[in-house]
């Protein structure tokens, strides 16, 4: 089974039920809706549409909405015609409410002027203009262009290094967090973070929105400015997950310091225990062709050998002309790369770190142990909000890891976890307390806890029997997390497929 999985944007090319049905049976994991364009109505069709394919195809399917963050950009020109910016010559960028022209152009960030300074590098069009300013005033910046082209209307623009005092929450992204959560959708990607506090941010208002009964929606920090490569340690540590976004952040940095931050983002994602998305131009050649190039297809394979969790396309499939072929060629060339074991290429992290003294470290590294004794790669885990589930993922064992989970949000959110395949059963009550305990005595807490928990194994061999992903006889392992109810320490089961418990 593939164990790194496949993050499609939606958008024209994709949007209608019946296309991400065809995306699906392709091989789809989650998909991503991205606020930089359309309503929130619109989006609102599109993540119905994505949920009802699902349901249908009845597979688990994760939804990330990306909140656009401060993105500058340029206003409106003339009768909406692309201006041509030539080399040498002189190109205003103003606040004043203007139409735009050869000569200046508008921008949606009022304070820019006063927040650039005399030779500063100025960016359009993901960097396809290059510009330097050589003077200002409060309202326009008087730049010389340094790499001419043509400029459309309403363009990013990005300065490489420069500190703007600009909120990363804009009031757009507020009033989409909230639609979102909303939404009960299971990720939040919020883009052009710098520091931690703009990751807490979010999170508080994820942690106040949320609806769910067990987990929440988890927050996915794009890095895609300087400032977050210099933050990166403490943007980890505040936030559930990374997006290596490398269309800004090979704008705001330098392009050939791409692969070297991607490598360092995914090594300390993993190593932290957080789940990391490799984006952007992937398979860029795939918006007007069938076919990838031979380039792309080894970035993907490398991507999934730095141990990505996921592979994100953007216009590929939201805007281009071959979205399904898009999502096929990915399956096959992650297939592939996925031949060669993750621990050939290295050695996983967390068997070289320091004790944690974290109980669920010790049962994950305890359950790729057993796995590794008994000559099994399957374990099953036992996860009511999905983050035992991630916890072994992050593990990187090359463990093929069944999550069996009560919660049908948490089965849909795990769809985008590296190696793990997620299975919703409600019969599976993994609350001890809801099973109406007697806890008088411990004696008769230790019997039907182990009841309980025979129980529940038994169950879970009942799925993933029904489902045909293991056969009477195998020997796998069962990790089953905390029993919340009576609060005992959690077990790593070796199980025999049709017999009673083996071994505790
Ligand atoms: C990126 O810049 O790589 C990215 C994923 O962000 P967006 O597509 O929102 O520009």
């Amino acid at each position: 089974m593939r164990k790194a999985k496949i993050l499609a944007t939606l958008g024209p090319s994709s949007s209608s039920q019946e296309m991400i049905e065809s995306m699906l049976d392709a091989g789809l994991n989650a998909v991503r809706i991205n606020m930089s364009h359309g309503s929130q109505d619109e989006h609102a069709a599109t993540i119905a549409a994505a949920r009802a394919a699902a349901e249908k195809l009845m597979k688990p399917l994760a939804v990330l909405v990306d909140l656009s963050g401060p993105k500058i950009r340029t206003r409106t020109l003339a009768e909406g015609k692309p201006v041509l910016l030539v080399k040498g010559e002189q190109f205003v960028i103003t606040n004043r409410e203007i139409v735009g022209n050869v000569n200046e152009v508008g921008t949606n960030f009022f304070d820019l002027p006063s927040a650039v300074e005399p030779e500063a590098r100025i960016l359009l069009d993901d960097g396809a203009i290059e510009l330097v300013v050589e003077s200002k005033t409060d309202t326009d910046i008087t730049c010389r262009v340094v790499t001419g082209g043509i400029l459309s209307e309403r363009k990013g623009i990005n300065l490489p290094h420069t500190s703007l005092p600009i909120p990363s929450l804009t009031d757009k992204d507020r009033s989409d967090l909230e639609w979102a959560m909303g939404q009960n959708v299971d990720y939040i990607a919020l883009s052009f973070v710098r520091t931690a506090a703009d990751c807490k941010e979010v999170k508080d208002i994820i942690k106040q929105l949320n609806t769910r009964k067990l987990g929440r929606a988890l927050l996915v920090a794009k890095i895609e400015k300087a400032e977050a490569i210099e933050n990166l340690m403490e943007i980890i540590a505040e936030t559930d997950g990374l997006m290596v976004a490398r269309g800004d952040l090979g704008v705001e940095t330098s392009v050939e310091l791409v692969p070297v931050y991607q490598k360092r983002i995914i090594e300390l994602a993993v190593a932290h225990d957080k789940f990391v998305i490799t984006a952007t131009q992937m398979l860029q050649s795939m918006i007007e062709n069938p076919f990838p190039t031979r380039a792309e297809a080894s970035d993907v394979a490398n991507a999934v050998w730095d141990g990505t969790d996921a592979v994100m396309l953007s216009a590929e499939t939201a805007a281009g002309k071959y979205p399904v072929e898009a999502i096929k060629t990915m399956v096959r060339i992650i297939d592939a790369a996925e031949t060669i074991k993750a621990d050939k290429l290295r050695k996983p992290v967390k068997f070289q770190q320091e004790p944690s003294r974290r109980t669920s470290q010790a049962l994950c590294k305890a359950a790729a142990y057993a796995a590794k004794e008994m000559m099994t790669e399957k374990v099953v885990v036992f996860t009511e909000s999905g983050l035992m589930a991630r916890r072994l993922s992050s593990v990187r064992s090359g463990l093929q890891t069944y999550a069996l989970t009560t919660s049908a949000d948490a089965c849909d959110q795990l769809a985008m976890i590296w190696g793990v395949r997620p299975f919703f059963d409600h019969r599976l009550n993994m609350s001890a307390k809801s099973r109406s305990l007697d806890e008088s005595t411990m004696l008769d807490l230790m019997n039907v806890e182990c009841d309980a928990t025979e129980e529940m194994l038994k169950l879970g061999e009942e799925t993933l029997l029904a489902a045909k992903v293991v056969e009477d006889g195998e020997t796998i392992i069962m990790l089953a997390g905390r029993l919340s109810g009576l609060g005992l320490s959690s077990s790593v089961v070796v199980w025999t497929i049709g017999e009673e418990i083996a071994r505790r």
